[in-house]
């Protein structure tokens, strides 16, 4: 419990970085323990009073501090390497990027960190195949009781074609086949640390949810990993359970009210699309690049607009190579009048930061854009929920998180001369 505790105690500047009513994020729910803790590791201890309004200066309006909703329980995914065209390379998807934007997030007074609640698995299975959920949860403990030590990754897909005429094909009953059957492709391996991990992503989407529908107008939930590449009987792209979705579900279930995901990262989201494509009551737009040369490759076309009740429901809008600051901001705006039309009372927005110039991807979006987005998105007036998905070049990831919230509170942009 104490090394545990540790993940959540960030020793510079002396402070617990998560700690919700007196609950640190690794559970430890005395307040006495936790101040025995405290007082061991630093004189300068915080309150246990949370200070809800920031510093200001005179000119600047009363803001509230958005609440971010974070795990450490994050850290115990470390996939040790992917597979990306063939070539055996770095994961894209490393711990570093959740506390690239914490760092950043903390350095700022005008946000405040909170714990996830545990929401149990039957939000879960609202969405997703109860099998797929049960490979994930087993997986590893099979795969190292066959005495593999690597990470587990598939080496056959059941292709669509495979089966052609011939019905349907039951799992099968060794892991690595079953890794095919449930994994699209190879760059999302089970480790130790992935179920736990993605398991605390949903509970972090789940709360940011139940702060959301207790009336803040805009709360964060720093998720990883990310989630919109997983459907219902289906998971990958560094995703293993739907984080966005599973949230938007329990809101439209709680609230019996219809809700919009507006999705702004770089790759479709092509599981969110797939949960929601039949249902009129979950709006999906989604800005990305053109399926055509972009990842996933096989969902994300303008054409793609939902089927049966859920027809006109969701809206795809690919961008072409190098797409700047102009055009995405002219798309995010027809993204936007979308939404108002579909009236929903709620948005949940799936972020990811790889639309940055200078992540991997082919966008050319600056920093100062993405503090535009954030206000426009919170021009809006809707109760929001942002929720992260990709975004992997670590240095600046932080950076774009706290412009992007900054905009979307109303809160003026920060020059950096080192983030272009
Ligand atoms: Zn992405």
């Amino acid at each position: 419990m104490t090394v545990d505790c540790q993940l959540c105690w960030d020793s510079s500047p002396g402070r617990w970085i998560v700690r919700s009513g007196g609950i640190c994020c690794a559970g430890l729910e005395s307040s006495l323990q936790v101040s025995l803790l405290v007082q061991s590791r630093s004189r300068r201890a915080p309150p246990m009073t949370r200070v809800r309004r920031r510093s200001r200066r005179p000119s600047e309006p009363v803001v509230a501090v958005v609440k971010v909703i974070y795990s450490p329980e994050h850290k115990q995914l470390v996939p040790p390497y992917s597979v990306e065209a063939g070539v055996h390379g770095a994961p894209p998807d490393v711990p570093d990027r959740a506390e690239a934007i914490l760092r950043d997030l903390l350095a700022d007074d005008g946000f405040e960190i909170e714990a996830p609640t545990e929401h149990g698995l039957e939000p879960i299975l609202a969405l997703h195949d109860p099998g797929l959920v049960r490979f994930l949860e087993t997986a590893w403990d099979l795969w190292t009781a066959e005495g593999r030590t690597q990470p587990l990754y598939p080496d056959t897909f059941m292709h669509r074609s495979m089966r052609e005429g011939m019905g349907s094909v039951q799992e099968p009953e060794s892991t690595l086949a079953r890794m095919g059957y449930w994994c699209f492709e190879t760059f999302t391996p089970i480790v130790e640390g992935s179920y736990p991990a993605a398991r605390a992503a949903v509970n972090v989407g789940l709360t940011g949810a139940d702060v959301l529908l207790a009336g803040e107008p805009i709360v964060y939930g720093l998720c990883r990993p990310p989630g919109h590449h997983v459907g219902q009987h289906i998971f990958g792209g560094s995703s293993y359970l739907n984080n966005a979705a599973i949230a938007a579900e329990q809101i439209v279930r709680r609230t019996g009210e219809p809700v919009a995901i507006l999705d702004l990262d770089y790759h479709h989201g092509n599981g969110t699309q797939q949960l929601f494509y039949e249902r009129p009551d979950v709006l999906y737009v989604s800005l990305h690049g053109d399926p055509i040369r972009a990842w996933p490759y096989f969902s994300g076309y303008a054409d793609e607009t939902g089927f049966g009740a859920g027809e006109g429901a969701t809206r795809n809008i690919p961008l072409p190579l190098g797409c700047s600051d102009g055009p995405y901001i002219a798309a995010l705006d027809d993204a936007l009048e979308l939404i108002a039309r579909h009236g929903s009372p709620r948005l949940i927005v799936s972020l990811g930061f790889d639309t940055y110039r200078l992540d991997a991807e082919d966008f050319e979006l600056t920093n100062a854009a993405f503090h535009t987005i954030g206000g426009r998105v919170g021009e809006g007036g809707r109760p929001t929920l942002i929720l992260q998905e990709g975004g992997y070049y670590v240095p600046h990831l932080g950076r774009n998180a706290r412009q992007w919230l900054r905009g979307a509170e109303g809160r003026a942009f920060e020059p950096d001369s080192e983030a272009p």
